[in-house]
């Protein structure tokens, strides 16, 4: 239910933005936490901070030609939108999957306004991508794709204007093209202009594996929160990318068993728990489907195509693939097998019903913004570090994000309590993420 006043907000978001399915579900789940925010301060309504922080401050659309192997060209489209830069400079990543559209880069980059500023760094909210479609694509191939689409965004970023990263199709390989097409075209070795870089030349340590570790991090306080813990539980996690593979990594430390992971072909069922050597090789280093992880697992790994990774019993779920990928049936399965916690390492993967037959049932429920929030947290660093030209140890640094998640887990937890809905993940990460921005846009002036 919607207060009245944004009941009529949401509206116009509607009407403004036509078509964009995502960026409406985004805004309404923040809007709908907001309310008794507002009855305590007035003064964000007098001066419509919320309208403000519903409308990017800016939005580019852009043409990327490129050319494949046969020399055939192609034109995609590119997207940036530069959301909120009252924290800090624009930070969000780019998107690279046939499905992105504006409505997709605007649901991303509206939440991670609040994602980021719950980090407590300085790093306000933007995202990017284009629609072009990276599988299948020999190494020059997306080597060309990434110089066309820097060459236009190139004129757009910086370090202190706006920050890209990696999300889903853009990992280590990506952010080395755009990173070296950038420098080329300025001629400047600006380290800090993107995060997610190689460790040769200004990435970080632990950024690869932060969004996964820190997802388990996360999860691993709401366990602790309920007198319990990961050890020996069964979990499920969906996708089997960057996030999915260190989430894994990490619940296996943690002492927890990780009995499935997904791609877009189907799921994969490995009772014993998912082999990660096996797992990093065949999607990180041949870039291979599902079912050849369950071939060459030999006989006790099953794979399935065709069905839902959440009816395999489990008493946690990571989805780790992509938004929407829970819906209300879902999760009534997974809360009839048992399932006690849910961290969402995607952004927005569990569906609005999703969301509220997880609270209904008291299971522990981590929305993204706050337990995918360790990925941004680790770009921040990658930044402070470019910045004073250092690096860090791993160690050093898996502490450093460590510590910024039980932060952030135990906001989360105070702020739902202040406003009278204990145990509430989604409304404490939303509160909170949004004070923070709306106090700072105060101050600002109207800008
Ligand atoms: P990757 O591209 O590394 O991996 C994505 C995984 O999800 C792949 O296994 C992919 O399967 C699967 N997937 C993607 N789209 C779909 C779909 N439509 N249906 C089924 N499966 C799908 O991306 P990341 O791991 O980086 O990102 C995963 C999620 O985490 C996204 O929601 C992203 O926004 C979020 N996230 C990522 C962060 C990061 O640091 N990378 C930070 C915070 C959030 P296939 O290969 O078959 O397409």
């Amino acid at each position: 239910m919607l207060h009245e006043r944004l009941s009529s907000i949401y509206e116009n978001v509607l009407r403004r933005n036509p078509g964009e399915i995502e960026f409406h579900q985004a805004v309404r789940e923040v809007l709908e936490s907001i309310g008794p925010v507002l009855g305590k301060h007035p003064e964000y309504a007098e001066s419509k901070i919320i309208e403000r922080i519903c409308e990017p401050e800016r939005q580019i659309i852009f043409r990327v030609p490129w050319e494949d192997d046969r020399g055939e060209v192609h034109i995609n489209r590119g997207f940036r939108v530069e959301f909120n830069s009252a924290l800090g400079p624009y930070k969000g990543g780019l998107r690279f999957h046939p499905s992105v559209y504006l409505g997709i880069v605007k649901f991303l980059g509206f939440e991670q306004i609040f994602k980021n500023s719950l980090t407590g760094l300085p790093i306000g909210g933007g995202k990017g991508g284009s629609d072009f479609d990276p599988k299948g694509r020999s190494e020059r191939e997306i080597m060309r794709f990434c110089q066309s689409f820097m060459t236009e965004l190139y004129r757009h970023i910086g370090e202190y204007t706006d920050v890209p990263a990696g999300d889903i199709g853009v990992g280590g390989r990506e952010v080395g093209y755009l990173f070296g097409q950038y420098k080329r075209i300025t001629n400047r070795y600006e380290s800090g202009v993107i995060t997610g870089k190689g460790l040769t030349y200004g990435g970080a340590q632990v950024r690869t594996e932060a969004t996964g570790y820190g997802c388990a991090f996360f999860v691993d306080e709401m366990l602790k929160a309920r007198g319990t813990s990961f050890e020996g539980k069964r979990v499920v996690v969906s996708g089997s990318g960057n996030v999915a593979v260190y989430t894994i990594e990490k619940i296996r430390q943690l002492g927890g068993v990780v009995v499935a992971c997904s791609d877009s072909s189907g799921y994969v069922v490995d009772e014993k728990g998912i082999d990660l050597d096996l797992l990093k090789q065949v999607k990180q280093v041949e870039r291979q489907r599902m079912n050849v992880y369950a071939e060459r697992r030999g006989s006790q790994a099953v794979f399935v195509s065709g069905r839902s990774i959440w009816e395999v019993p489990c008493e946690v779920a990571m989805p780790s693939a992509t938004q929407n990928e829970i819906t209300g049936r879902d999760a009534g399965l997974l809360v009839g097998n048992g399932c006690v916690a849910v961290g969402e390492g995607a952004n927005m993967p569990t569906n609005p019903e999703g969301i509220r037959v997880f609270q209904e049932a008291g299971v522990a429920f981590g929305p993204g913004k706050a337990a995918n929030a360790g990925g941004v947290a680790t770009s921040a660093l990658e930044m402070q570090q470019n910045a004073s030209r250092d690096s860090w140890t791993f160690e050093f640094s898996e502490n450093r994000l460590q510590q910024i998640m039980r932060d952030i887990h135990a906001r989360c937890l105070n702020t739902a309590d202040e406003y009278g809905m204990p145990g509430d993940y989604v409304a404490g990460a939303n509160i909170d993420g949004f004070k923070r921005v709306a106090d700072a846009m105060l101050s600002l002036g109207l800008i």
